[in-house]
């Protein structure tokens, strides 16, 4: 993939992301269910939108991560051992900052 394909890719996948963040912020629903928690009755889906926010907002830094590596000429290379991605995993994820034998490694530290 080459740069200007994978920064179009990840600026879309940002502009979706934030529409997202504000989404699930500003989620009169979710609003609504918090202060029902608040009251002691049921949070599931306050607690839904509190895990997507959570999901979409790592998702996010994983993007403006990958971003700064494109301005930095880092793009596509692994962030742990310098490798190179392969092509069909940042096809599939272009915010990936790692090939998949240090990702994995990551997985199990955590
Ligand atoms: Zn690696």
């Amino acid at each position: 993939m080459d740069v200007t394909t994978a920064r179009e890719r990840l600026e879309s996948m940002l502009a979706e992301l934030d529409r997202s963040i504000g989404v699930l912020r500003g989620d009169p629903v979710a609003v609504r269910d918090r202060s029902a928690a608040d009251a002691g009755s049921d949070l599931t889906d306050a607690d839904r939108a509190q895990a997507m926010l959570t999901v979409t907002t790592a998702q996010r830094r994983a993007v403006v991560d990958a971003l700064k590596r494109l301005e930095a000429g880092a793009y596509g290379q692994c962030v742990d051992c310098g490798k190179p991605v392969p092509e069909g995993r940042l096809e599939a994820r272009p915010e990936a900052a790692r090939c998949v034998q240090c990702q994995s490694k990551q997985e199990r530290r955590r």
